[in-house]
């Protein structure tokens, strides 16, 4: 009798150490239009190399369609069924996975940690000298901290951090199980601390940065302490238990920082950055340097377009590029007299550098073409709609309630309702963005083109009625 057993794949080991549907580097999860593998990217920065050898993995394994995320992260979409291990393996040796911790290897490593790096950063951490701090050096310290505790292997792969660092440019209105937020103390920094929520909420406490790493260590610990087997998100621990007693157990676990100073807080950051930075020339430096910014219509690009993508910023600027939560993509460090090139061709390319353009308003999920869940094929309907879209109008495209397509509420939602319908819903700007799914029911039922008249006929903010 042959009692050999069949050895078990990373990604059958990893779904029985952490369930989830939420993709990574192992994990692919199974979709409509074929396997989801999703990247993480800390900060968002890829090398031209590793752009390259996404570009690679993604034609040799998958169909050469990619996304950009809005935790500024890549994903490749259709991986053909019997290639998973090999893409994950491509990926891996090209760098794409966790460095740093002691794994028996790369693959073992990718398991154990690649859904620990959930870190967002803004895309100009590091470059701007508007902001108050680096904060790659701390998220990298952060990642590294969770990455090493046995323990923290038990956060959901949804568990995220925000670090703002008070550059011009950020992503302020994404909710974040933990956010710290640069604040101006004196002659040095501190950070406000916020949980389950956004740094344009109001922060609990702050932090000096050399106490982080060691507060959030105890912070982490003091979650997964009271939370129960179905609380996997800070704001579900936050419904189950006061803040007291979350700050109490973080206390109990030792080297917990936290000053609850009032004094400290009154400089908060609460206005999100303005949507012109994204796209287009910005000057940072005295010397006309600064970084241009571009993004694939509805977060699609190709692995051609992404081949083009690295040769120009290796042309053109440090040979990174940097993807923004916005699902775009700025070039760094690009000299004052390579701008208006770069930006053409970023253009050339197919990308969207302007807001005039009516796509760089409009975000939509996958849709029907690729998601089971989806009522509509909402990235067709975009396109539709982009042709009808009133001026300085941005929307939103869902398929179903999830909201993949934007962690935030955008100004106007269209849900679909069933395949040739949505309905339509309009922020609340008189409350905070977060908390809001969609805002309110303002027009049901309505086709495409009735929503391009609905959206034409309503105030641009729920304050101007
Ligand atoms: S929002 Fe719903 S329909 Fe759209 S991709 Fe997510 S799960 Fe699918």
């Amino acid at each position: 009798m042959n009692h050999e057993t069949k050895p078990v794949s990373p990604a059958t080991a990893l779904a029985a150490l952490r369930p989830s549907a939420c993709p990574g580097l192992v994990r692919v999860v199974a979709a409509r239009d074929g396997g989801l593998c999703r990247i993480r990217l800390p900060g968002g920065v890829l090398s031209a190399a590793r752009v390259h050898a996404l570009a690679d993995a993604a034609s040799a394994h998958a169909t050469g369609v990619l996304e950009l995320t809005n935790r500024a992260n890549v994903q490749i979409r259709g991986v053909r069924v019997g290639e998973e291990a090999a893409l994950s393996a491509a990926l891996i040796g090209a760098g794409l996975g966790p460095t740093g911790i002691d794994a028996a290897s790369p693959l073992e490593r990718a398991c154990a940690a690649d859904e620990l790096r959930n870190v967002m950063l803004s895309p100009l951490a590091g470059v701007d000298p508007n902001s108050l701090c680096n904060t790659a050096a701390i998220a990298a310290e952060l990642i590294d901290m969770m990455q090493r505790e046995a323990r923290f292997a038990s956060l959901s792969p949804k568990f995220a951090l925000q670090l703002d660092g008070g550059e011009r440019m950020a992503m302020l209105e994404h909710p974040h199980d933990v956010w710290l937020a640069a604040l101006p103390h004196g002659a040095t920094v501190r950070f406000a601390v916020g949980l389950a929520g956004c740094p344009t909420t109001r922060p609990i406490g702050t932090l000096a940065a050399e106490d982080i790493r060691a507060s959030m260590r105890a912070l982490l610990h003091a979650f997964l302490d009271l939370a129960d087997s179905d609380a996997t998100r800070m704001r579900d621990v936050l419904a189950a238990h006061s803040l007291d007693a979350l700050l109490q157990r973080a206390q109990a676990h030792g080297d917990f920082a936290l000053m609850r100073d009032d004094a400290a807080l009154h400089a908060w950051r609460r206005e999100p950055s303005p949507a012109d930075l994204r796209l287009g020339a910005h000057a940072l430096h005295a010397d006309g340097s600064g970084y241009v910014g571009a993004q694939p219509a509805l977060g699609r690009i190709d692995a051609h377009t992404l081949r083009a993508l690295a040769a120009l910023a290796e042309d053109s600027g440090d040979a990174t590029l940097r993807v923004t939560p916005w699902q775009g993509l700025l070039l760094p460090n690009v000299s004052a007299h390579a701008m208006a090139a770069t930006l053409e061709r970023l253009h050339a390319l197919g990308l969207i550098v302007s807001r005039a353009d009516p796509l760089a308003r409009l975000i939509a999920c996958t849709g029907s073409a690729g998601c089971a869940k989806s009522r509509a094929d909402t990235k067709a309907d975009a396109q539709r709609l982009a042709a009808l879209l009133p001026p300085d109008t941005e929307a939103h495209l869902s398929g179903c309630e999830r909201s993949c397509a934007a962690a935030h509420c955008a100004p106007f939602t269209l849900l679909a309702s069933d395949p040739d319908h949505y309905d339509l819903y309009q922020r609340d700007d008189t409350q905070s963005g977060f908390g809001q799914r969609f805002g309110q029911p303002v027009a049901r039922n309505l086709t495409i083109e009735a929503a391009a008249l609905a959206l034409a006929q309503r105030p641009r903010s729920t304050q101007d009625v």
